[in-house]
């Protein structure tokens, strides 16, 4: 079956799946989306006897129509290779009574290393299909991993140059660090002064800029987008909730046909959202955990039906209490506008563009928006949970002390959450939890959830009591930052990003 897509505001423009990656967000704005949903056409059976990437090859096949056996293939090889520091690519671990899917043995130690090692491919695969003639230019929004994820997938590949805007005072050192002193003739890298919506409503902004667009045009580059609005990020991530089923089944953890929970720890709902694609192919899923750390706005509306960014809701469902935008131990999930939510509200909204358009014109203008009931009842797939940064560190330490792994702040707030989750609702269904960062990222909000004595030491001088405690190798991606110079100091204004980006061009 040959897939086509469109934007989540506009059902009639169609566009090929290899289109749609070379696009990245659509020109209305809108996200684009697969006219049907795929469903496997493989069981499970034969799934389990694949490594990993024979199952990626089975998953994103049926998303991505318009590539080749042999272009996928090629991609797949060159993206699962020894960039990873495990065959296994994405291991399973069973601690503290939930499955660990450890998605961060790429090259950055974060997940966002599963769909950005393959994305570059994707896309100059794409830029070969369809003949562009211009120089592809990535702009990306980072909350502090995809940064590092696309700037290592991007550099030097040719056709491609890639623009990185991060919170200059909204992510971890280690994070700055692995940005800043990144190597390649065609990346730069830029903080700005604001948060991570900031810098994402900036770059969604140039996106939508016709005259900026036909400026760079005429200069011989479009843009695209690496971060998870794009297609062929969302894709990959499909993946490794299929392998992660198959390894339970392979172990005989589960038996065929039965339903796992998956718990994601989420901000920008793209990790989330592939489960949720990854359960409407046919995964037996049974319910969709969705952990928030303070910057709750999903679990509210997850509650409630109402997204709001402006207020927070209180214990009687009113939005009562201005809502702020936290800096927290888990920066990745720092987010309050959750591009891909937008997916999820056209799917419930019964594939309905218009609605789609209208809600999204409510969440600009207003700062809020209500769905149906209707739309609320086909959300009963996902539930939310939240956890505080005091719940967070209990998770760490907890874990540590029970079972002797050490997890990151950010699969924290999700082991939190599951813990809640399942102490009320007495649902004992064999849980996956998206393990989503290396906790070497960020060592000093770990050790200090360990260990309160570390609280004056900074990331860099725990790394050699994370590696005593944890008995896990310091990851190569640590060893490198160390030495390395710093290459990149711009720092901008918000409405400035445009004018770097011309000056990055030039
Ligand atoms: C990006 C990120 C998340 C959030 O993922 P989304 O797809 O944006 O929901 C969680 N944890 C880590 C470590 C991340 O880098």
């Amino acid at each position: 079956m040959n897939i086509m897509y469109h934007s989540t505001r506009n059902n009639d423009v169609k566009l090929t799946a290899s289109q749609a990656v070379l696009k990245g967000l659509a020109d209305d704005g809108g996200l684009f989306v697969p006219d049907t949903l795929p469903v496997f056409d493989k069981s499970f059976d034969e799934l389990k006897e694949m490594d990993y990437k024979g199952v990626a090859y089975e998953v994103m096949k049926l998303f991505l129509t318009d590539y080749t056996q042999e272009e996928l293939k090629g991609c797949i090889e060159r993206a699962y290779d020894d960039k990873f520091d495990t065959k296994e690519i994405a291991p399973l671990k069973e601690a503290g009574g939930a499955y660990y899917l450890e998605l961060f043995h790429g090259s950055t130690i974060a997940f966002k290393d599963m769909a950005l090692s393959i994305l570059p491919h994707l896309m100059t695969t794409a830029a070969k299909k369809n003949d562009l003639k211009e120089e592809i230019v990535i702009l990306t929004a980072t909350s502090g991993d995809t940064g590092k994820a696309a700037l290592a997938g991007f550099a030097d590949v040719p056709g491609t140059r890639i623009a990185v805007f991060y919170p200059k005072h909204g992510v971890s050192k280690v994070q700055e660090r692995q940005m800043v002193t990144q190597k390649g003739k065609n990346v730069t890298v830029i903080g700005i002064e604001g948060n991570f919506d900031d810098a994402q409503t900036g770059v969604k902004k140039m996106f939508n800029d016709e005259a900026l667009k036909a400026e760079l045009k005429d200069a011989g580059f479009v843009f695209s987008s690496a971060n998870s609005i794009n297609i062929g990020r969302l894709v990959p991530q499909v993946v490794y909730y299929v392998y992660a089923y198959t390894r339970l089944l392979k172990d005989g953890v589960i038996k065929a046909g039965e339903k796992i929970n998956v718990c994601v720890p989420t901000g920008n709902f793209g990790n989330i959202l592939a489960a949720y694609y990854a359960k409407c192919a046919g995964l037996p899923v049974n319910k969709l955990i969705c952990a928030s750390n303070s910057n709750r706005v999903l679990y509210d509306f997850f509650k409630s039906g109402s997204y709001d960014k402006l207020h927070e809701m209180d214990d009687n469902g009113a939005f009562s209490k201005d809502r702020s935008f936290i800096l927290t131990g888990s920066p990745s999930m720092d987010i309050l506008i959750s591009s891909n939510l937008e997916r999820l509200i056209y799917h419930i909204a019964g594939d309905d563009d218009k609605k789609d358009r209208q809600l999204m014109e409510d969440l600009k203008d207003k700062g809020a928006y209500d769905i149906s009931d209707d739309m609320k009842a086909r959300l009963s797939d996902f539930c939310g949970g939240f956890a505080s940064e005091e719940d967070t560190a209990s998770k760490i330490a907890g874990l540590y002390k029970d079972a002797g792994y050490v997890i990151d702040p950010h699969t924290a707030v999700a082991g939190f959450v599951y813990d809640a989750y399942r102490k009320e609702t007495a649902d004992e269904t064999k849980t996956v939890i998206a393990s989503t960062a290396s906790p070497y990222k960020f060592a000093k909000t770990v050790m200090c959830a360990i260990d309160k004595k570390h609280a004056s030491a900074d990331d860099m001088d725990l790394i050699g009591e994370l590696n005593k405690i944890s008995g896990v190798k310091v990851p190569q991606a640590i060893e490198d930052i160390i030495s390395a110079p710093v290459l990149h100091d711009i720092v901008c204004e918000t409405e400035d990003m445009p004018k770097e980006v011309r000056k990055f061009l030039r």
